[in-house]
């Protein structure tokens, strides 16, 4: 799948007032043209109902699927499931954007949305805080063992240098 700006245009300004349903199948197509760099694959639905009336538009969103990271741990890929659901209000008047109350202003000039962005937005959102393997079930690490070791020499190597300023300041110190 390529990435097709006019598959995400709402054109609310036709829209008669009531309730409408939009869904989007995303895949990494999508994230790449925001240039992520944080998601390595993603395969997610986000569905979104809309209720429309006069003078504003509620955007009610469902993120559901599976986003991979490279895991915090051993910096292998992970794939792990997301899942959030989140509002966003736009208010069709002449005013300019304003932050407070997480309200969006559209001008009445305006005839269409452009949901990429928020669609884009709400994926963020919707990361899990800790991007590491699970465990088996005896309580083991899924973490690339290999690469624990490695990661954990570099360190070593890195640490070797902070040792030895930290000598010169207890040189200092002892004088
Ligand atoms: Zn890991």
């Amino acid at each position: 799948m390529a990435f097709h700006e006019k598959e995400y245009i709402i054109a609310y300004k036709s829209l008669k007032d009531g309730d409408y349903e939009y869904s989007w199948s995303l895949d990494k197509s999508f994230t790449d043209h925001f240039d992520s760099t944080e998601i390595m694959d993603i395969s997610v639905e986000v569905d979104v109902h809309l209720i429309k009336s006069s003078r504003l538009l509620q955007f009610l969103f469902k993120v559901s699927g599976n986003i991979t990271f490279e895991c915090d741990r051993c910096l292998d890929f992970v794939s792990l499931p997301v899942e959030l659901e989140n509002e966003m209000i736009f208010k069709i008047e002449g005013k300019e954007n304003n932050f407070e109350e997480e309200i969006l202003y559209l001008s009445e000039e305006e005839s269409i949305i452009n949901m990429a962005p928020f669609i884009y937005e709400n994926i963020i959102f919707s990361f899990p805080i800790k991007r590491v393997h699970g465990t088996d079930k005896k309580g083991k690490s899924l973490c690339n063992k290999d690469m624990i070791k490695k990661l954990e020499t570099l360190l070593v190597k890195d640490e070797k240098p902070v040792d030895e300023r930290w000598n010169d300041l207890n040189k200092l110190l002892n004088n």
